[in-house]
Protein backbone atom coordinates (compact mmCIF):
# COMPACT_ATOMS: atom_id res chain seq x y z
CA UNK A 1 0.00 0.00 0.00
CA UNK A 2 2.87 2.24 0.59
CA UNK A 3 4.07 1.64 -2.80
CA UNK A 4 0.79 2.03 -4.50
CA UNK A 5 0.56 5.23 -2.91
CA UNK A 6 -2.34 4.61 -0.47
CA UNK A 7 -0.49 5.90 2.14
CA UNK A 8 2.89 7.61 3.14
CA UNK A 9 5.22 7.90 6.29
CA UNK A 10 4.21 11.75 7.63
CA UNK A 11 8.12 12.66 7.44
CA UNK A 12 9.71 11.11 4.57
CA UNK A 13 9.75 8.49 2.31
CA UNK A 14 10.39 5.23 4.40
CA UNK A 15 9.97 1.74 3.40
CA UNK A 16 6.95 0.33 5.54
CA UNK A 17 8.75 -0.81 8.80
CA UNK A 18 7.04 -2.98 11.66
CA UNK A 19 7.71 -0.14 14.15
CA UNK A 20 6.35 2.84 15.85
CA UNK A 21 5.93 5.09 13.01
CA UNK A 22 3.32 7.44 11.65
CA UNK A 23 1.83 7.21 8.55
CA UNK A 24 -0.94 9.05 6.45
CA UNK A 25 -3.36 8.19 3.75
CA UNK A 26 -2.32 10.11 0.57
CA UNK A 27 -6.05 10.78 -0.42
CA UNK A 28 -6.14 12.98 3.20
CA UNK A 29 -3.35 14.95 1.52
CA UNK A 30 -4.69 18.59 0.92
CA UNK A 31 -2.35 20.85 2.57
CA UNK A 32 -1.97 23.77 0.86
CA UNK A 33 -0.40 24.52 -2.50
CA UNK A 34 1.26 27.09 -5.28
CA UNK A 35 -0.51 29.08 -7.76
CA UNK A 36 -0.08 27.47 -11.39
CA UNK A 37 0.30 29.19 -14.36
CA UNK A 38 -1.75 27.43 -17.39
CA UNK A 39 1.82 25.77 -18.55
CA UNK A 40 1.61 24.05 -15.13
CA UNK A 41 4.55 25.92 -13.73
CA UNK A 42 4.93 27.49 -10.04
CA UNK A 43 3.56 30.90 -10.28
CA UNK A 44 6.51 33.33 -8.76
CA UNK A 45 7.31 36.45 -7.32
CA UNK A 46 9.26 36.80 -10.63
CA UNK A 47 6.44 36.74 -12.66
CA UNK A 48 5.14 40.08 -11.09
CA UNK A 49 7.93 42.45 -10.58
CA UNK A 50 9.56 44.65 -12.98
CA UNK A 51 13.15 43.86 -14.06
CA UNK A 52 15.13 45.60 -11.07
CA UNK A 53 16.72 48.80 -13.11
CA UNK A 54 20.82 48.81 -13.43
CA UNK A 55 22.44 50.84 -10.31
CA UNK A 56 22.98 53.65 -12.10
CA UNK A 57 19.53 54.24 -13.21
CA UNK A 58 18.21 53.88 -9.99
CA UNK A 59 18.24 56.62 -7.49
CA UNK A 60 20.38 56.70 -4.92
CA UNK A 61 18.72 56.79 -1.12
CA UNK A 62 19.17 55.75 2.38
CA UNK A 63 15.84 54.67 2.72
CA UNK A 64 14.40 50.99 1.30
CA UNK A 65 12.60 50.95 -1.58
CA UNK A 66 9.58 49.51 -3.03
CA UNK A 67 10.43 49.07 -6.23
CA UNK A 68 7.69 50.27 -9.46
CA UNK A 69 4.44 48.03 -10.24
CA UNK A 70 5.22 46.67 -13.51
CA UNK A 71 2.00 48.36 -15.49
CA UNK A 72 1.55 45.11 -17.50
CA UNK A 73 1.37 43.05 -14.94
CA UNK A 74 -2.38 43.10 -14.13
CA UNK A 75 -3.10 41.20 -11.14
CA UNK A 76 -0.20 42.01 -8.97
CA UNK A 77 -0.61 44.19 -5.74
CA UNK A 78 1.61 46.90 -4.90
CA UNK A 79 0.34 47.54 -1.18
CA UNK A 80 1.50 43.29 -1.47
CA UNK A 81 5.07 44.35 -1.67
CA UNK A 82 4.71 47.13 1.10
CA UNK A 83 2.95 45.12 3.45
CA UNK A 84 5.89 42.73 2.77
CA UNK A 85 8.78 45.34 3.21
CA UNK A 86 11.52 43.11 1.60
CA UNK A 87 13.50 45.02 -1.54
CA UNK A 88 14.81 45.10 -3.53
CA UNK A 89 13.05 42.77 -5.54
CA UNK A 90 15.88 41.38 -7.47
CA UNK A 91 16.27 37.67 -8.37
CA UNK A 92 17.19 36.94 -5.24
CA UNK A 93 14.28 38.46 -2.65
CA UNK A 94 11.33 36.84 -5.43
CA UNK A 95 13.20 33.81 -4.85
CA UNK A 96 13.09 34.39 -0.89
CA UNK A 97 9.06 34.84 -1.25
CA UNK A 98 8.50 32.47 -3.46
CA UNK A 99 9.56 30.20 -0.21
CA UNK A 100 7.97 32.30 2.15
CA UNK A 101 5.00 33.99 0.84
CA UNK A 102 4.27 31.96 -2.04
CA UNK A 103 1.87 34.82 -4.94
CA UNK A 104 -1.30 33.53 -4.99
CA UNK A 105 -1.21 30.35 -2.41
CA UNK A 106 -4.05 28.12 -2.35
CA UNK A 107 -5.16 27.57 1.17
CA UNK A 108 -6.26 23.95 2.01
CA UNK A 109 -9.80 23.19 2.44
CA UNK A 110 -9.77 23.10 6.36
CA UNK A 111 -10.08 19.12 8.17
CA UNK A 112 -12.80 18.70 10.34
CA UNK A 113 -10.42 19.25 13.52
CA UNK A 114 -6.74 19.87 14.44
CA UNK A 115 -4.90 18.07 17.01
CA UNK A 116 -2.72 21.17 16.37
CA UNK A 117 -3.03 24.96 15.17
CA UNK A 118 -0.34 27.05 15.51
CA UNK A 119 -0.31 30.48 14.82
CA UNK A 120 3.06 32.77 13.73
CA UNK A 121 5.57 30.78 11.14
CA UNK A 122 8.56 32.00 12.77
CA UNK A 123 11.26 30.11 14.32
CA UNK A 124 9.05 29.09 17.21
CA UNK A 125 6.14 28.51 15.19
CA UNK A 126 8.20 26.71 12.56
CA UNK A 127 9.23 24.12 15.22
CA UNK A 128 6.16 23.24 17.15
CA UNK A 129 4.16 22.47 13.80
CA UNK A 130 7.40 20.60 12.11
CA UNK A 131 7.61 18.08 15.64
CA UNK A 132 3.97 17.72 16.14
CA UNK A 133 3.29 16.47 12.07
CA UNK A 134 5.95 14.31 12.78
CA UNK A 135 4.74 12.23 15.23
CA UNK A 136 1.71 12.16 13.51
CA UNK A 137 -0.59 15.12 14.32
CA UNK A 138 -3.09 16.67 12.36
CA UNK A 139 -1.33 20.11 12.08
CA UNK A 140 -2.46 23.60 10.82
CA UNK A 141 -0.17 26.36 10.34
CA UNK A 142 -1.07 30.11 10.19
CA UNK A 143 1.51 33.10 8.36
CA UNK A 144 0.41 36.51 8.15
CA UNK A 145 3.46 37.72 6.88
CA UNK A 146 7.14 35.59 6.08
CA UNK A 147 7.73 32.12 7.05
CA UNK A 148 10.69 32.17 8.52
CA UNK A 149 9.49 35.12 10.76
CA UNK A 150 12.23 37.20 11.92
CA UNK A 151 15.16 34.44 12.68
CA UNK A 152 15.25 33.81 8.44
CA UNK A 153 14.19 37.28 7.28
CA UNK A 154 14.97 40.04 9.24
CA UNK A 155 17.48 38.66 12.20
CA UNK A 156 19.26 35.96 12.80
CA UNK A 157 20.49 35.02 9.20
CA UNK A 158 20.75 38.37 7.29
CA UNK A 159 22.89 39.66 10.41
CA UNK A 160 25.16 37.02 10.75
CA UNK A 161 25.86 37.02 6.94
CA UNK A 162 26.78 40.70 7.68
CA UNK A 163 28.82 39.57 10.62
CA UNK A 164 30.92 37.62 8.43
CA UNK A 165 31.55 40.40 5.76
CA UNK A 166 32.23 42.56 8.55
CA UNK A 167 34.98 40.06 10.41
CA UNK A 168 36.72 39.70 7.08
CA UNK A 169 37.41 43.12 6.31
CA UNK A 170 38.54 43.22 10.00
CA UNK A 171 41.13 40.48 9.76
CA UNK A 172 42.34 41.83 6.93
CA UNK A 173 42.80 45.36 8.17
CA UNK A 174 44.50 43.70 11.19
CA UNK A 175 46.34 41.72 9.20
CA UNK A 176 49.72 43.03 10.33
CA UNK A 177 49.51 41.92 13.74
CA UNK A 178 49.98 38.91 12.21
CA UNK A 179 53.17 39.44 10.00
CA UNK A 180 50.60 39.44 6.71
CA UNK A 181 50.89 43.13 5.46
CA UNK A 182 48.53 44.33 2.80
CA UNK A 183 49.40 47.34 0.38
CA UNK A 184 46.58 49.84 -0.03
CA UNK A 185 43.46 50.69 1.19
CA UNK A 186 41.12 48.24 2.10
CA UNK A 187 37.49 49.04 1.22
CA UNK A 188 34.16 47.15 1.30
CA UNK A 189 31.63 46.90 -1.44
CA UNK A 190 28.40 47.03 0.37
CA UNK A 191 26.47 46.45 -2.49
CA UNK A 192 28.17 42.88 -2.91
CA UNK A 193 27.95 42.12 0.95
CA UNK A 194 24.20 42.94 0.62
CA UNK A 195 23.60 41.18 -2.49
CA UNK A 196 25.57 38.12 -0.60
CA UNK A 197 23.39 38.45 2.20
CA UNK A 198 20.32 38.33 0.34
CA UNK A 199 21.51 35.24 -1.73
CA UNK A 200 21.95 33.10 1.55
CA UNK A 201 18.88 34.16 2.42
CA UNK A 202 17.11 32.58 0.10
CA UNK A 203 18.89 29.54 -0.71
CA UNK A 204 18.42 28.76 3.17
CA UNK A 205 14.39 29.29 2.84
CA UNK A 206 13.50 26.46 1.38
CA UNK A 207 13.94 25.02 4.52
CA UNK A 208 11.12 27.15 5.71
CA UNK A 209 9.35 27.38 2.75
CA UNK A 210 5.65 26.78 3.00
CA UNK A 211 6.19 23.83 -0.08
CA UNK A 212 8.17 22.34 2.58
CA UNK A 213 5.39 22.56 5.43
CA UNK A 214 3.05 21.26 3.10
CA UNK A 215 4.59 19.04 0.70
CA UNK A 216 6.93 17.56 2.58
CA UNK A 217 5.89 17.56 6.30
CA UNK A 218 1.66 17.51 5.61
CA UNK A 219 1.37 20.46 7.62
CA UNK A 220 -1.88 22.35 6.46
CA UNK A 221 -0.50 25.81 5.56
CA UNK A 222 -2.89 28.91 5.48
CA UNK A 223 -1.23 31.88 4.52
CA UNK A 224 -3.55 35.02 6.09
CA UNK A 225 -3.87 37.23 9.58
CA UNK A 226 -5.14 33.91 12.31
CA UNK A 227 -7.38 35.63 14.91
CA UNK A 228 -9.15 33.55 17.71
CA UNK A 229 -13.07 33.51 17.55
CA UNK A 230 -13.12 31.19 20.70
CA UNK A 231 -11.35 29.19 23.05
CA UNK A 232 -11.11 26.27 20.12
CA UNK A 233 -11.34 28.27 17.12
CA UNK A 234 -9.41 30.20 15.20
CA UNK A 235 -10.24 32.65 11.45
CA UNK A 236 -8.00 32.63 8.80
CA UNK A 237 -9.02 33.73 5.34
CA UNK A 238 -12.58 34.26 6.23
CA UNK A 239 -12.34 29.81 7.29
CA UNK A 240 -12.65 28.46 10.64
CA UNK A 241 -10.20 25.79 12.14
CA UNK A 242 -11.31 24.11 15.12
CA UNK A 243 -8.45 23.04 17.16
CA UNK A 244 -7.59 20.83 20.74
CA UNK A 245 -4.35 22.80 21.29
CA UNK A 246 -2.83 25.90 20.05
CA UNK A 247 0.16 27.07 20.06
CA UNK A 248 1.13 31.57 20.18
CA UNK A 249 3.85 31.58 18.49
CA UNK A 250 3.61 35.58 17.12
CA UNK A 251 6.80 36.42 18.37
CA UNK A 252 7.37 40.29 18.25
CA UNK A 253 8.58 43.72 16.15
CA UNK A 254 11.00 46.03 17.26
CA UNK A 255 9.74 48.59 20.35
CA UNK A 256 9.91 52.73 19.34
CA UNK A 257 10.44 54.48 21.83
CA UNK A 258 8.51 57.69 22.57
CA UNK A 259 11.09 60.49 21.34
CA UNK A 260 9.82 63.34 19.86
CA UNK A 261 10.07 63.74 16.52
CA UNK A 262 11.10 60.44 15.70
CA UNK A 263 7.29 58.91 14.73
CA UNK A 264 7.85 61.73 11.48
CA UNK A 265 11.87 60.46 10.98
CA UNK A 266 13.14 58.18 8.68
CA UNK A 267 14.53 55.67 11.11
CA UNK A 268 15.89 52.20 10.40
CA UNK A 269 14.74 48.54 12.65
CA UNK A 270 15.80 45.47 11.88
CA UNK A 271 12.49 44.85 10.00
CA UNK A 272 14.11 47.87 7.49
CA UNK A 273 17.87 47.73 7.50
CA UNK A 274 18.68 44.55 5.75
CA UNK A 275 17.09 46.24 2.58
CA UNK A 276 19.56 49.36 2.20
CA UNK A 277 21.87 48.97 -1.07
CA UNK A 278 23.54 51.60 0.02
CA UNK A 279 25.74 52.35 3.18
CA UNK A 280 24.97 55.62 5.23
CA UNK A 281 28.16 57.29 6.04
CA UNK A 282 27.08 58.13 9.75
CA UNK A 283 24.78 55.96 11.52
CA UNK A 284 23.32 56.61 14.72
CA UNK A 285 22.36 53.12 16.80
CA UNK A 286 19.69 54.14 19.56
CA UNK A 287 19.87 51.14 21.88
CA UNK A 288 22.77 49.27 23.15
CA UNK A 289 21.17 45.67 22.97
CA UNK A 290 22.17 43.04 21.41
CA UNK A 291 20.93 43.95 18.17
CA UNK A 292 21.69 46.98 18.03
CA UNK A 293 25.36 46.47 18.95
CA UNK A 294 26.13 43.48 16.16
CA UNK A 295 24.81 46.09 13.77
CA UNK A 296 26.70 49.04 15.02
CA UNK A 297 30.18 46.52 14.51
CA UNK A 298 29.06 45.15 11.00
CA UNK A 299 28.70 48.94 9.91
CA UNK A 300 31.79 50.60 11.19
CA UNK A 301 33.51 47.89 10.22
CA UNK A 302 31.80 48.35 6.41
CA UNK A 303 33.01 51.98 6.40
CA UNK A 304 30.35 53.67 8.69
CA UNK A 305 31.15 56.36 11.32
CA UNK A 306 28.87 54.36 14.07
CA UNK A 307 27.34 56.17 17.41
CA UNK A 308 25.71 54.10 19.88
CA UNK A 309 23.01 55.46 22.31
CA UNK A 310 22.28 54.18 25.51
CA UNK A 311 20.16 55.81 28.02
CA UNK A 312 22.44 53.83 31.01
CA UNK A 313 26.08 53.68 31.65
CA UNK A 314 26.72 50.79 30.04
CA UNK A 315 26.28 48.37 26.74
CA UNK A 316 24.23 45.10 27.26
CA UNK A 317 22.65 45.62 30.39
CA UNK A 318 21.03 42.57 30.65
CA UNK A 319 24.54 40.31 30.53
CA UNK A 320 27.55 40.27 32.66
CA UNK A 321 29.04 43.08 33.31
CA UNK A 322 33.06 42.06 32.35
CA UNK A 323 31.62 40.36 29.27
CA UNK A 324 29.85 43.41 28.20
CA UNK A 325 33.12 45.77 28.80
CA UNK A 326 34.98 43.59 26.62
CA UNK A 327 32.37 43.79 23.73
CA UNK A 328 32.40 47.58 24.58
CA UNK A 329 36.22 47.39 24.19
CA UNK A 330 36.27 45.93 21.25
CA UNK A 331 33.90 47.91 19.41
CA UNK A 332 35.36 50.89 20.14
CA UNK A 333 38.84 49.95 18.84
CA UNK A 334 36.51 49.20 15.92
CA UNK A 335 35.84 52.76 15.77
CA UNK A 336 32.24 52.98 17.01
CA UNK A 337 31.80 55.82 19.46
CA UNK A 338 29.32 55.53 22.35
CA UNK A 339 26.82 58.48 23.99
CA UNK A 340 26.10 57.11 27.57
CA UNK A 341 23.48 58.31 30.02
CA UNK A 342 21.40 59.61 26.51
CA UNK A 343 18.59 61.66 27.75
CA UNK A 344 17.21 62.03 24.48
CA UNK A 345 15.17 65.69 23.74
CA UNK A 346 14.01 65.32 20.27
CA UNK A 347 15.04 63.65 17.04
CA UNK A 348 15.00 66.46 13.97
CA UNK A 349 14.56 65.55 9.82
CA UNK A 350 14.55 67.07 6.72
CA UNK A 351 10.52 66.78 6.21
CA UNK A 352 10.31 62.96 7.25
CA UNK A 353 14.07 62.62 4.87
CA UNK A 354 17.52 62.28 5.94
CA UNK A 355 19.69 63.12 7.57
CA UNK A 356 18.34 62.76 10.72
CA UNK A 357 19.65 64.48 14.25
CA UNK A 358 19.70 63.62 17.27
CA UNK A 359 19.16 66.13 19.88
CA UNK A 360 20.00 64.63 23.68
CA UNK A 361 20.97 66.43 26.96
CA UNK A 362 23.93 63.39 28.08
CA UNK A 363 27.17 64.13 30.75
CA UNK A 364 28.61 66.55 27.92
CA UNK A 365 25.34 68.79 28.19
CA UNK A 366 22.94 69.31 25.46
CA UNK A 367 23.92 68.47 21.71
CA UNK A 368 22.89 68.16 18.50
CA UNK A 369 24.41 65.07 16.34
CA UNK A 370 23.34 64.43 12.84
CA UNK A 371 23.14 61.02 10.43
CA UNK A 372 22.80 59.62 6.98
CA UNK A 373 20.57 57.19 8.93
CA UNK A 374 19.37 56.35 12.58
CA UNK A 375 18.60 52.57 13.58
CA UNK A 376 16.34 52.08 16.16
CA UNK A 377 16.97 48.79 18.43
CA UNK A 378 15.60 49.62 21.99
CA UNK A 379 14.01 46.16 22.17
CA UNK A 380 10.94 44.24 21.33
CA UNK A 381 7.01 44.38 21.88
CA UNK A 382 5.01 41.45 21.55
CA UNK A 383 2.84 40.84 19.03
CA UNK A 384 -0.40 40.23 20.61
CA UNK A 385 -2.70 42.82 19.16
CA UNK A 386 -5.63 41.64 17.08
CA UNK A 387 -5.30 38.26 17.21
CA UNK A 388 -8.60 37.70 19.57
CA UNK A 389 -7.12 36.75 22.81
CA UNK A 390 -10.02 37.79 24.72
CA UNK A 391 -12.34 35.28 22.52
CA UNK A 392 -10.16 32.55 23.47
CA UNK A 393 -9.54 33.68 27.23
CA UNK A 394 -5.90 34.34 27.07
CA UNK A 395 -4.91 37.04 29.11
CA UNK A 396 -1.99 38.95 27.95
CA UNK A 397 0.21 42.22 28.48
CA UNK A 398 0.85 44.75 25.71
CA UNK A 399 4.19 45.04 26.93
CA UNK A 400 5.54 41.35 28.37
CA UNK A 401 3.25 39.38 25.75
CA UNK A 402 0.54 36.61 26.55
CA UNK A 403 0.54 35.69 30.05
CA UNK A 404 0.00 32.09 31.13
CA UNK A 405 1.54 31.92 34.62
CA UNK A 406 -0.92 32.65 37.75
CA UNK A 407 0.19 35.35 39.96
CA UNK A 408 1.92 37.72 37.16
CA UNK A 409 -0.81 38.49 35.45
CA UNK A 410 -2.52 40.92 37.99
CA UNK A 411 -6.24 39.43 38.39
CA UNK A 412 -6.60 37.78 34.98
CA UNK A 413 -5.64 34.06 35.74
CA UNK A 414 -4.96 32.03 32.74
CA UNK A 415 -7.82 30.06 32.26
CA UNK A 416 -5.62 27.89 29.73
CA UNK A 417 -2.43 27.79 31.01
CA UNK A 418 -1.04 24.56 30.04
CA UNK A 419 2.72 25.14 29.71
CA UNK A 420 5.24 28.11 29.41
CA UNK A 421 5.63 31.45 30.53
CA UNK A 422 5.50 35.07 30.52
CA UNK A 423 7.60 36.95 27.80
CA UNK A 424 10.20 39.38 29.69
CA UNK A 425 10.33 42.87 27.85
CA UNK A 426 13.34 41.89 26.16
CA UNK A 427 12.74 38.41 24.71
CA UNK A 428 8.82 38.50 23.90
CA UNK A 429 9.50 35.88 20.93
CA UNK A 430 8.37 32.77 22.77
CA UNK A 431 5.81 30.19 21.55
CA UNK A 432 3.35 29.46 23.94
CA UNK A 433 0.73 26.19 24.00
CA UNK A 434 -2.02 26.12 25.48
CA UNK A 435 -4.99 23.56 25.68
C1 LIG B 1 18.74 41.54 13.99
C2 LIG B 1 18.41 40.30 14.78
C3 LIG B 1 19.37 39.32 14.95
C4 LIG B 1 19.07 38.18 15.67
N1 LIG B 1 20.05 37.24 15.82
C5 LIG B 1 19.79 36.10 16.48
C6 LIG B 1 20.78 35.08 16.61
O1 LIG B 1 21.88 35.23 16.11
N2 LIG B 1 20.46 33.98 17.29
C7 LIG B 1 19.21 33.80 17.84
O2 LIG B 1 18.97 32.76 18.45
N3 LIG B 1 18.27 34.74 17.74
C8 LIG B 1 18.51 35.88 17.08
N4 LIG B 1 17.54 36.83 16.95
C9 LIG B 1 16.24 36.61 17.58
C10 LIG B 1 15.36 35.71 16.72
O3 LIG B 1 15.18 36.29 15.45
C11 LIG B 1 14.00 35.58 17.42
O4 LIG B 1 14.24 35.06 18.70
C12 LIG B 1 13.12 34.64 16.68
O5 LIG B 1 12.87 35.12 15.39
C13 LIG B 1 11.80 34.52 17.45
O6 LIG B 1 11.00 33.59 16.76
P1 LIG B 1 9.45 33.54 16.99
O7 LIG B 1 8.96 32.36 16.22
O8 LIG B 1 9.13 33.59 18.42
O9 LIG B 1 8.86 34.92 16.38
P2 LIG B 1 8.99 35.59 14.95
O10 LIG B 1 10.22 35.22 14.24
O11 LIG B 1 8.74 37.04 15.19
O12 LIG B 1 7.77 34.97 14.13
C14 LIG B 1 6.46 35.26 14.45
C15 LIG B 1 5.64 35.12 13.20
O13 LIG B 1 4.26 35.24 13.54
C16 LIG B 1 3.59 35.91 12.50
N5 LIG B 1 2.35 36.44 13.00
C17 LIG B 1 2.16 37.45 13.90
N6 LIG B 1 0.84 37.64 14.13
C18 LIG B 1 0.18 36.74 13.35
C19 LIG B 1 -1.19 36.44 13.14
N7 LIG B 1 -2.17 37.09 13.77
N8 LIG B 1 -1.52 35.45 12.27
C20 LIG B 1 -0.55 34.78 11.60
N9 LIG B 1 0.77 35.02 11.76
C21 LIG B 1 1.13 35.99 12.63
C22 LIG B 1 4.60 36.96 12.09
O14 LIG B 1 4.33 37.43 10.77
C23 LIG B 1 5.92 36.20 12.18
O15 LIG B 1 6.28 35.62 10.95
C24 LIG B 1 17.80 37.99 16.23
C25 LIG B 1 16.81 38.97 16.05
C26 LIG B 1 17.10 40.10 15.32
C27 LIG B 1 16.01 41.13 15.11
Amino acid sequence: MLNAGVFHHVQDAHLFENKYLFYRFTSDEDHGTVARKPDDSAVSWADFVAPVAPAEAQTITLQPAIPERDPDLATFAQVDLEAFGISPLDEYNARLLDRVHPKGWVDPKPKSTYNLVVIGAGAGGLVSAAGAAGVGARVALIESHLLGGDCLNVGCVPSKALLRCAKAAAVVRNASAFGVNIDGNVSVDFGFVMERMRRLRASIAPIDSARRFSEQLGVDVFIGKGTFTAKNKIEVNGKTLTFAKAVIATGGTAAIPNIPGLQEAPYLTNATIFNLTELPSRLGVIGAGPIGLELAQAFQRFGSQVTVFSRSDKILPKEDPDAAKIIEKSLRQDGVTFAFHANYKRVESRNGNPPVTIVLEDGSGERSIEFDALLIATGRKPAVRGLGLESASVSYDERMGVCIRSGRCGEQVPVYAHRGFYGTPGHPQRAILWS
